[in-house]
């Protein structure tokens, strides 16, 4: 639907977020640029597994989460990592993470998760039909294998929260589970299929296509740094860059995991963390899954790529500025040797690939996602942590609607900036 009013929109940050929403409000007829310091879509957006999984409504602090952390961290191969020079500086984000996880609350994270998460193959189908680009998503579902029942009953909130949010999945055991996927190991016992997810083969070359459509559709993209706000009274005036300001009706914060001081910049504090996350590539390889799996006690995720088979997953708590840890990636070639035993026990270094990303992180699992407390006109799309792959795509149309005037699609008062206050 064209807005009433085209107006100048700058879309700070091109990975997946800025690049969907920057579309969304191009569609509405407003004359957009994007504002991206580095390269496009290199982000968080570039390494990803890849993954559209509207089902990922569950939180990451649940309850009882807490009891399994020493263990994780203890593990040299667990699933969590803290870097102990940085714990100062991350208890406050972890006290808020733990309180965030009761029964009570990630029953309403997940509630208000599922409308933004679940539309996502609608939203992105538009965007992806006219950017050329339909070979970029496959719909084959997400399928979570278990190496023991107990494992499968330690997850049954998780299974919960997705089945009360309208989720529908199919259960496997040992025999279905090697017909539907002949290259996992035997020593799964059992898996879940959710046949509505789907994934892109390729998250850079889908950002990258989604990209150039804007800008052969007339949007721009400028190359600086957003530091601030010109803002007069309560209305904005221009987006503030280390090349100059950039005179703009609407800006949009779509920076992932490095928002924190463009939302200080306009009077609202939130406890935003990196989670970070690494990927490990294997080109030509010996096995491959056909759809996404996801080891649900490694925390990782096999999913089959244009370009080989990734492993993805693990969290990291270091910040933004700790070199990476490639022992971190190395871990998950371990244990997707164990998943996929068709692969051979040792590859050559050039055949292997690793990769860091920031997941931008909120304490309860939601996104960042509504209008500034200085400037109606300053809109946050930020920390969509696990999922920002998945959210990108509705993310754009909300704030298309806030841009135009219109009532959001959805109810975004869970992810109002405030309400960490
Ligand atoms: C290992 C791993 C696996 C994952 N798997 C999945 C998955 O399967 N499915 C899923 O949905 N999600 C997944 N995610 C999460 C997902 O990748 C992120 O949530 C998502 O990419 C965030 O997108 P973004 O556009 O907000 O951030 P980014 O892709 O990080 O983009 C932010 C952009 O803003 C730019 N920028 C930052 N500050 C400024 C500034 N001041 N001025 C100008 N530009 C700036 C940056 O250069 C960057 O290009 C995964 C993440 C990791 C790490």
């Amino acid at each position: 639907m064209p807005a009433s009013e085209a107006k100048r929109v700058g879309v700070i940050g091109a990975g997946m977020v800025g690049v969907c929403t920057a579309s969304w409000l191009q569609r509405d007829g407003h004359s957009v640029f994007l504002v991206e310091m580095g390269q496009p879509g290199h982000g968080a957006s570039f390494g990803n597994a890849g993954c559209f999984n509207g089902s990922s409504v569950t939180p990451i602090s649940m309850p009882g989460v807490i009891r399994n952390v020493p263990r994780w961290l203890f593990d040299p191969v667990g699933p969590l990592s803290l870097r102990w020079s940085y714990l100062p500086a991350i208890a406050p984000w972890l006290v808020r993470f733990m309180r965030a996880g009761t029964r009570e609350k990630v029953h309403a994270q997940a509630r208000a998760l599922r409308p933004l998460v679940g539309p996502t193959r609608e939203a992105l189908a538009p965007l992806v039909s006219a950017a050329g680009a339909n070979d970029l998503v496959h719909r084959l579902g997400h399928l979570y294998v278990y190496r023991s029942v107990q494992s499968l009953e330690k997850d049954r909130l998780a299974w919960e929260l997705r089945r009360e949010n309208g989720v529908e999945v199919d259960e496997f055991d040992a025999d279905e589970l090697r017909q539907l996927e002949p290259a996992l190991s035997r020593d799964y016992v059992c898996g879940v299929l959710v046949r509505e997810n789907g994934h892109t083969p390729n998250p850079l070359k889908l950002v990258e296509r989604l990209l150039g459509h804007f800008l052969r559709s007339g949007g721009k993209i400028m190359q600086a740094r957003a530091h601030g706000f010109r803002l007069e009274g309560r209305r904005l005036a221009a987006i503030q860059t280390d090349t100059g300001d950039l005179p703009a009706d609407a800006a949009v914060i779509c920076t992932g995991a490095y928002s924190k001081p463009l939302a200080v910049a306009l009077g609202d504090w939130v406890p935003l963390e990196t989670e970070r996350g690494y990927h490990l590539m294997i080109s030509d390889p010996e096995s491959m899954p056909r759809i996404p799996t996801a080891d649900a006690d490694g925390k990782f995720v096999a999913t089959p790529m244009e370009t080989g088979l990734r492993f993805a997953g693990t969290v990291e708590l270091a910040g933004l500025a700790a070199p990476p840890d490639w022992r971190r990636a190395r871990i998950l070639l371990a244990q997707g040797r164990k998943m996929l035993p068709g692969l051979a026990a040792s590859h050559p270094e050039e055949r292997i690939s690793v990769w860091m990303g920031h997941r931008p992180s909120l304490p309860d699992s939601l996104p960042v996602l509504g209008r500034s407390q200085a400037s109606p006109d300053v809109i946050y799309a930020f920390g969509h942590g696990h999922v920002g792959m998945t959210a990108a795509p509705m993310t754009g149309k909300i704030v298309a609607d806030l841009v135009a005037g219109r009532p959001p699609a959805i109810d975004i008062a869970p992810f109002a900036a405030g309400r960490f206050g």
